[in-house]
C-alpha cells in the first residue's frame, strides 16, 4: 500500500491539500483540509476562489506542519468546501499527463486540467429512477381483469419498470399499475438510472483476414499489454487498416483493458460506428464536441468507473479519466484536426504516444499518408512500421491522371475541362458516382465591383468576404461576419457591376446540375446546417446511391467508404500549395491522396482526375505516379537541410493587438529579449500570413532549435523576461506549430 504521500509507511493526517484548479494559473493553491474530511491525491473537490466556486483537484498534500503553504498557518487558508466522492480520484498517471502537457505546451496546468473535468454534470451519479416491480410479500389482485393479468406478465422474470415503462410494456392505462401499487401487489423499488452497458465482445465476428492484414495484426496482437510501444500502420486507402487495429482492440478487451480509438471529429460517421458494431456485437461509447451534456457526463462517469470499455472519439478524448487504459489507436494520424489551436495547443497524436509511454501501454498509429514525423520516427526506428501496400477487396488503386490547364482547360467562367465532364458522364452512365473535390465553401471566394474595382473585404479580418448564394449572404471564414448578398456597389453605387470571382463548391454544383440535368447533385461542406446528425444522414445518402454527384471540401476527402464512387476529379489541385508555408506540399499531398483513394474502393475501377496549371509540380507527380516514395524522401530530405521538425524542434510566438504598431512593437521587444543561446535562431517579427484577425493585428516569431536543445526550458526564460503585455496586447506561444 502506498500512502497519501506516494510513499509507503506512516500515514499523517494531511491538513493541507495543493489543489490544481481550471483556470489560467501556473500553480496549484493550498486549501485547509477539514477536520473529518478526508482526501487523496486526485481527489476532486469544490474550493472558493475569490468570490467564485470552483472544482479542481487535489495536485498533493502536505502533513500538518508541512512547508508548503509557504508562510500561511493551515487556520488561515480556506477550507474544501466539498468532495465529490462519487467520481473516483484522477489517477497517478493522468496527473502525469496533465503535467507533461502543460510542461510541453506551455500552457498552465490548470488549462490542461480543464480538459480532463471538462464534465462538471459526471462528478454527482445520476439520482436513481422511482420503479415498482412484484411486491416481495407475494400479494395477489383481490380480483383479476385482463389489464391485470397482462402487468403481471410483464413483470414475471423480475426486472423493475418504470411506472410509465411498465404501463407501456403491458399496453394498460397508468391507473391499472397505480391501483396495484395501492393494493400491494406492487411495490415501489429504486431502478439505477442508466442500466448496465453490454460489453463489447472481441470475438463476436472477427473478419477474414487478407495475408498482410494478418500479419500486421498479429504483430499488433502480441503487443497487447506487453508496454510500451508505438506502431505505424502504413497503408494504403483501402488496404482494411481498421480492421487491423480492431484486432488489437479486441485483444484489449480480451485482457481486461480498455480501448480508445481517435478519429479526426468528421471522420464520425454512423458507417465506422456500425462497422465497430458488426465487429464486437455492441456501439462503442462516442466522444465529441457535439455530445449531448448528459450523455457526455454518462461517458465520462462509464470510462472512470470502467462500464465503458471502448471509446471512440475525437481528439479531446485523449484526456478521459479511463480506469485501465491498454491501447490507443490514432486513425488517419497525419490529420491536422488532431492538433488544438487554441489555449492549449497540443497534438493529439503525439499526446497520445505520451499517454501510452507513461502507462506502459501500445499506441497505434495508422494512415494512408503518414505525416513526415512519423515516417522518420518509423525509418529511425522509434516507431514499428506494419506495411499494407494493397488494397484488402483486391480492389486496384485509382488510376490517376493530370489535367493540364494551360492547354486543356474550360472555356472562360467554368471551371470543369473538356476531359473532366467527359469522365463524369461516362462514370454516370455507367452506374457509378462522381466526387468533384474542390476545398472551398460557398459560391464565390471574392466579389468585386467592375465598374470601379470596389472588394468586398471583411471589417475585422484581412480576408474577402465569400459569397454564399444559396444562403444570400457574405460570410468571413475567419471571425463569422456576415452581411446579406449586396444589390449595388456600396463604393459607386453601380447596380449592374458586381461579379463573383473564382470557384466555390456552391459553384461547382450549379456547373455540375447544368451540364448533368438528370443527375442528383448534392453538396458537402460544413455549411451544411444541422450538425453531425445531418451529416450522417448525406453520409448515408451517398453510401446508398442516393446521389450521383457529389461536390464536397475537404468534409469529404476522409475516412468514407463510398461503395458507388467510381470518379473522383479534383477541380484545383493547386489551391493548397498556393501559401508560402513549408508544410503546404505535404498536406496538398496527403488531401489529395485521400480524396482521390475514395475512387473505386470496393469494386475497383475507380479514376481520379486532378486539374493543375502546374503538372510539374513534385507534389502533383507523385500523385499522377502513384509513387510517393520519391517525394516524402525529398520532403524529409529538405526538412533535414533547414532543420525544421522532426530534425529540429520550432515554436511559433504569435503577438496580437487590436492597435497593429502595439502589436508590432511588442513582437520587436520580445525578439531583442530572446535569450542568447547557442543553437536558437530566431525568426521575425514578421507580419503573419493573415495580417488581421478578428479585430486584431497579428506578428510572428519563429524560433528554432536542433532536436538536443530544451526548447521548452529557452521558452519559459525567454517568456520570464518579457515586460507584461499592456494596451490589448496578447503573446500566445505554440510548441510545434502546424504552420511554420
Ligand atoms: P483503410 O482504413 O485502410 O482505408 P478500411 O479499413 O476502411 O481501409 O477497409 C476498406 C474496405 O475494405 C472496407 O469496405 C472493408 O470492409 C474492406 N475490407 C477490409 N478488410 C477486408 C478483408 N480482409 N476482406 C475483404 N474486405 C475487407
Ligand atoms: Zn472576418
Amino acid at each position: 500500500m502506498s500512502d497519501l504521500f506516494g510513499n509507503t509507511g506512516e500515514v499523517r493526517p494531511a491538513t493541507v491539500a495543493r489543489v490544481l484548479l481550471p483556470v489560467a494559473i501556473g500553480m496549484a493553491y493550498s486549501y485547509r483540509v477539514p477536520p473529518g474530511v478526508s482526501v487523496r491525491p486526485g481527489s476532486i473537490v469544490r474550493v472558493p476562489l475569490g468570490p467564485r466556486e470552483v472544482v479542481g483537484a487535489v495536485w498533493s498534500l502536505e502533513p500538518e506542519g508541512g512547508s508548503a503553504a509557504g508562510n500561511l498557518a493551515p487556520s488561515r487558508l480556506k477550507n474544501i468546501l466539498h468532495v465529490y466522492d462519487d467520481a473516483p480520484p484522477l489517477d497517478e498517471d493522468l496527473r502525469t499527463l496533465v503535467d507533461w502537457v502543460a510542461n510541453w505546451t506551455l500552457a498552465a496546468p490548470g488549462m490542461v486540467l480543464r480538459m480532463v473535468l471538462r464534465s462538471e454534470e459526471a462528478l454527482e451519479s445520476e439520482p436513481p429512477l422511482a420503479g415498482v416491480r412484484l411486491s416481495s410479500s407475494g400479494t395477489r389482485p383481490e380480483r383479476m381483469t385482463p389489464a391485470r393479468q397482462r402487468v403481471l406478465e410483464v413483470l414475471q422474470d423480475g426486472t423493475g419498470f418504470t411506472r410509465s415503462g411498465l404501463a407501456h410494456a403491458a399496453g394498460v392505462s397508468s391507473s391499472v399499475v397505480e391501483g396495484l401499487l395501492a393494493h400491494g401487489v406492487l411495490e415501489s423499488v429504486e431502478l439505477p438510472a442508466v442500466p448496465p452497458l453490454p460489453r463489447p465482445d472481441p470475438d463476436w465476428s472477427p473478419p477474414q483476414l487478407t495475408p498482410a492484414q494478418a500479419r500486421a495484426s498479429k504483430e499488433l496482437v502480441a503487443a497487447v499489454g506487453q508496454g510500451f510501444r508505438t506502431f505505424l500502420i502504413d497503408g494504403v486507402t483501402g488496404s482494411g487498416k481498421t480492421e487491423v487495429y480492431f484486432e488489437a482492440v479486441a485483444e484489449a478487451l480480451r485482457q481486461g483493458r480498455q480501448a480508445l480509438v481517435l478519429i479526426p471529429e468528421i471522420a464520425l460517421t454512423s458507417a465506422f460506428l456500425q462497422r465497430f458494431e458488426r465487429r464486437f456485437a455492441v456501439l462503442p461509447a462516442e466522444w465529441h464536441s457535439e455530445i449531448a451534456t448528459r450523455q457526455r457526463a454518462r461517458v465520462w462517469r462509464g470510462v472512470a468507473s470502467g462500464d465503458v470499455r471502448v471509446v471512440v472519439g475525437a481528439r479531446s478524448a485523449l484526456f478521459l479519466p479511463f480506469r485501465e487504459l491498454g491501447l490507443v489507436v490514432v486513425d488517419e494520424e497525419h490529420d491536422g484536426a488532431y492538433k488544438q489551436d487554441d489555449r492549449v495547443p497540443y497534438n493529439a497524436r503525439d499526446m497520445a504516444v505520451v499517454r501510452g509511454h507513461i502507462s506502459r501501454f501500445p499506441v497505434v498509429l495508422a494512415s494512408a499518408t503518414p505525416s513526415v514525423e512519423s515516417r522518420v520516427n518509423a525509418d529511425q526506428g522509434r516507431y514499428v512500421r506494419l506495411e499494407l501496400p494493397e488494397r484488402a477487396t483486391g480492389a486496384p488503386m485509382p488510376e490517376i491522371s493530370i489535367i493540364d490547364m494551360r492547354q486543356d482547360g474550360p472555356e472562360r467562367g467554368q471551371w470543369l475541362a473538356p476531359t473532366l465532364r467527359h469522365a463524369i458522364g461516362e462514370t454516370l452512365s455507367g452506374g457509378g458516382q462522381a466526387l468533384l473535390f474542390l476545398n472551398r465553401r460557398g459560391y464565390a471566394p471574392l466579389t468585386l465591383c467592375r465598374s470601379c474595382g470596389h472588394r468586398f473585404q471583411c471589417p475585422n479580418c484581412s480576408t474577402w468576404l465569400v459569397e454564399h448564394r444559396f444562403r444570400g449572404r457574405l460570410s468571413c471564414h475567419h471571425c463569422g461576419h456576415e452581411e446579406p448578398s449586396p444589390d449595388h456597389c456600396p463604393a459607386c453605387g453601380d447596380t449592374q457591376s458586381l461579379v463573383a470571382c473564382g470557384p466555390g463548391v456552391e459553384r461547382i454544383a450549379e456547373e455540375a446540375a447544368d451540364l448533368f440535368p438528370q443527375s442528383r447533385v448534392l453538396v458537402l461542406s460544413s455549411d451544411l446546417q444541422g450538425g453531425p446528425d445531418r451529416l450522417r444522414r448525406e453520409m448515408r445518402i451517398i453510401e446508398e446511391g442516393g446521389a450521383d454527384i457529389v461536390v464536397g471540401t475537404q468534409l469529404v476527402a476522409k475516412g468514407h467508404n463510398f461503395p458507388l464512387m467510381r470518379l473522383v476529379g479534383v477541380v484545383d489541385a493547386d489551391l493548397g500549395l498556393a501559401n508560402g508555408d513549408p508544410r503546404a506540399a505535404e498536406r496538398t499531398f496527403q488531401l489529395l491522396a485521400q480524396v482521390t483513394g475514395r475512387a473505386g474502393r470496393i469494386g475497383g475501377g475507380g479514376r481520379g482526375l486532378l486539374q493543375t496549371y502546374a503538372p510539374e509540380h513534385p507534389v502533383i507527380r507523385a500523385l499522377a505516379s502513384g509513387d510517393s516514395t520519391a517525394f516524402y524522401e525529398a520532403e524529409i530530405a529538405a526538412r533535414k537541410a533547414a532543420g525544421l521538425p522532426p530534425f529540429g524542434r520550432l515554436a511559433a510566438l504569435i503577438v496580437s493587438a487590436p492597435d497593429r504598431a502595439r502589436a508590432q512593437d511588442y513582437a520587436r521587444q520580445v525578439a531583442r529579449l530572446s535569450p542568447a543561446s547557442p543553437g536558437l535562431t530566431v525568426l521575425g517579427p514578421a507580419e503573419a500570413a493573415l495580417a488581421l484577425v478578428r479585430g486584431r493585428y497579428r506578428f510572428r516569431l519563429l524560433a528554432m532549435a536542433p532536436r538536443n536543445v530544451d526548447l521548452q526550458a529557452l521558452m519559459r526564460s525567454w517568456i520570464a523576461r518579457l515586460p507584461k503585455p499592456t494596451g490589448g496586447v496578447r503573446l500566445q506561444v505554440d510548441i510545434d506549430p502546424q504552420s511554420f
